[in-house]
C-alpha cells in the first residue's frame, strides 16, 4: 500500500487557455498581444550580457523599478515586482487575505481567484454580476475580508468607472482592496490615481497584454509602502528572485518605449471596434469592450458549436463551459488579417448550418 497517497495535497489548479503548436493558427484565445514588443526590447536581448547570468539577479529590479516609475506617478517604494500579474496576485491573496470573513469577488471574474482562495484556505465568496454583467459597487459595502475587482473585468470586458471603484475603497477602509488591471490599458483610467488617498488599495498591472511581453513574465503591484514591505517579506519567505536577470532587461526596455506602446493599442482598439461592428452585422450581441478582447453571444447559435467549428478551421478563441457564460465566446482582438480570417469561419459557419 502506498500510504503517502493520503498525505498529498489536491489542489483543483487553473486552467490556462490552450497555447497549440499547430501551424497557421489564428490564436485569439489568451488574450496576448498581437503585435511583437518594443523594438527597443529586442535591442535589449541583443545587447544583455550573457556573462551575468552566472549571477542571481539583482533583488531590487533597480532598472526596471526605475523605468516603470516614468509611467506611474508613484515613487520606488511602492512598487512591487513579479514573475508575471499571477504571481503577484498569487502572493496579494497569501499576504492579504487573512480574515475569518470571506473575500468578495464577481461571480463572473478571472477564474484564478477562487483557485488561491482554496490554495491558502482563504474563504471567499463570490457576488453575482447584474443582468447587463456590470459589477454592482454597492454588493461590496462592509462586512469582508477583503475585495478582488477586476477592471476592466475578465471575461466580460466591461470597465466601471472609478468613481465606482472609488465608492467601494470608501466603504471598505479596514480591508485590503486589490484592483486586478490587466487591461486597463485598452481602456479604462487607472485606479493608481486613487493611492494616496487609501492606503489599503493595491493596484496590479501586467506587461503581458498591452507591453506584448506575456512570454517574459513581468507584473507588479502599486501600493502604499507598509503594503508593498508586507508583500516583500512574504516573497523572501517563498523564493528572493522570482524576476529574472533578462526579465528584468526586457521589460525597462519596453517601460520607456511609450510611443510604441500607444500605437499597438490604438490598433488594436481600432480593429475592436470593426470587429464588433462586424459580428454586430452576422447578429451577435457583443458586451461593451474596454479590453482587448470582446465577449460576444448570438442567441441562433449555440457558442460550443461555434468554438469547435472554429477550432477545427484552425482558429481559436475560449469557451467557458460556466453558468451564465456558456452561451458566449471571448475573442482576443487580433491583427485585422486575423480577424479577417476569423470572420470569414464565422460566415462559413452560418452559411454551412443554413444549407
Ligand atoms: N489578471 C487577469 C484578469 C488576467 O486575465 C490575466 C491573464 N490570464 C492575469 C491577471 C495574469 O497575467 P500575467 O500573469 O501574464 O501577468
Amino acid at each position: 500500500m502506498e500510504l503517502w497517497k493520503d498525505k498529498i495535497r489536491k489542489v483543483v489548479p487553473y486552467v490556462p487557455g490552450e497555447q497549440p503548436n499547430m501551424p497557421d493558427i489564428v490564436k485569439l484565445n489568451t488574450n496576448e498581444c498581437p503585435y511583437p514588443p518594443s523594438p527597443l526590447v529586442e535591442k535589449a536581448i541583443r545587447e544583455f550580457n550573457t556573462s551575468d547570468l552566472r549571477k542571481y539577479p539583482s533583488i531590487l529590479c533597480a532598472e526596471l523599478r526605475s523605468a516603470l516609475t516614468k509611467s506611474y506617478p508613484v515613487g520606488a517604494e511602492n512598487l512591487f515586482l513579479g514573475n508575471g500579474s499571477d504571481e503577484v496576485l498569487a502572493l496579494c491573496f497569501q499576504t492579504f487575505f487573512n480574515s475569518e470573513k470571506p473575500i468578495l469577488f464577481p461571480d463572473v471574474t478571472y477564474s484564478f481567484y477562487d483557485v488561491w482562495c482554496e490554495l491558502y484556505n482563504i474563504p471567499y465568496k463570490r457576488i453575482p454580476l447584474d443582468k447587463d454583467f456590470r459589477i454592482v459597487p454597492e454588493d461590496y459595502y462592509g462586512n469582508n475580508g477583503g475585495i478582488v475587482i477586476t477592471n476592466p473585468n475578465a471575461p466580460t470586458s466591461i470597465y466601471m468607472d472609478i468613481e465606482y471603484i472609488e465608492k467601494i475603497l470608501e466603504n471598505n477602509r479596514d480591508v485590503i482592496v486589490i484592483v486586478d488591471e490587466a487591461y486597463i490599458d485598452f481602456g479604462g483610467r487607472s485606479a493608481v490615481c486613487l493611492l494616496g488617498k487609501y492606503s489599503n488599495l493595491v493596484v496590479v498591472q501586467t506587461y503581458s497584454k498591452s507591453r506584448a511581453l506575456a512570454g517574459i513574465r513581468v507584473g507588479y503591484a502599486m501600493a502604499c509602502r507598509e503594503l508593498i514591505e508586507a508583500l516583500e517579506a512574504v516573497k523572501n519567505s517563498f523564493n528572493s528572485y522570482t524576476l529574472n536577470s533578462l526579465s528584468q532587461a526586457a521589460a525597462a526596455a519596453a517601460a520607456l518605449d511609450n510611443e510604441y506602446f500607444e500605437s499597438c493599442v490604438n490598433k488594436i482598439k481600432n480593429t475592436r471596434q470593426r470587429l464588433i461592428n462586424e459580428l454586430d452585422k452576422l447578429g451577435f450581441e457583443t458586451l461593451p469592450s474596454s479590453a482587448n478582447f470582446i465577449f460576444t453571444a448570438n442567441k441562433n447559435i449555440e457558442a460550443k458549436e461555434l468554438f469547435a467549428y472554429l477550432r477545427s478551421k484552425g482558429v481559436i478563441v475560449r469557451y467557458f463551459d460556466k453558468p451564465r457564460i456558456n452561451d458566449r465566446l471571448r475573442i482576443t482582438v487580433g491583427t485585422d488579417k486575423e480577424i479577417d480570417r476569423l470572420l470569414t469561419e464565422i460566415k462559413n459557419f452560418i452559411k454551412e448550418r443554413t444549407q
